[in-house]
């Protein structure tokens, strides 16, 4: 399995300012995620090159075709604040 760089507490919808997990009440680090992560929906609704991490990196994973209205199976959020 990849290993992947959206799935984590700064980009979950239950992270609340003060960094403390809604679902279980205590303070969470960015490098953290867990089965009830959910995506903010900031990010989970404008998928594409321009809003993934990867753009313009070298993690990008088709540097040559990326650009706006484009999407791959490697795109990971920035991150958002709260
Ligand atoms: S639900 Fe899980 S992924 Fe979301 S903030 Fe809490 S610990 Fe992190
Ligand atoms: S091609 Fe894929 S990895 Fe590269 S910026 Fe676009 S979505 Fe991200």
């Amino acid at each position: 399995m990849s290993i992947r760089i959206g799935n984590s507490c700064v980009n979950c919808e239950n992270l609340s300012a003060n960094e403390i997990c809604k679902v279980h009440g205590v303070i969470v680090s960015t490098s953290y995620t867990c089965d009830s992560f959910e995506m903010k929906a900031t990010l989970k609704n404008n998928p594409n090159c321009i809003t993934c991490d990867r753009y313009e990196s070298e993690s990008c994973a088709n540097p040559e075709k990326a650009a706006q209205d484009m999407l791959c199976s490697h795109w990971a959020p920035q991150n958002a604040q709260a």
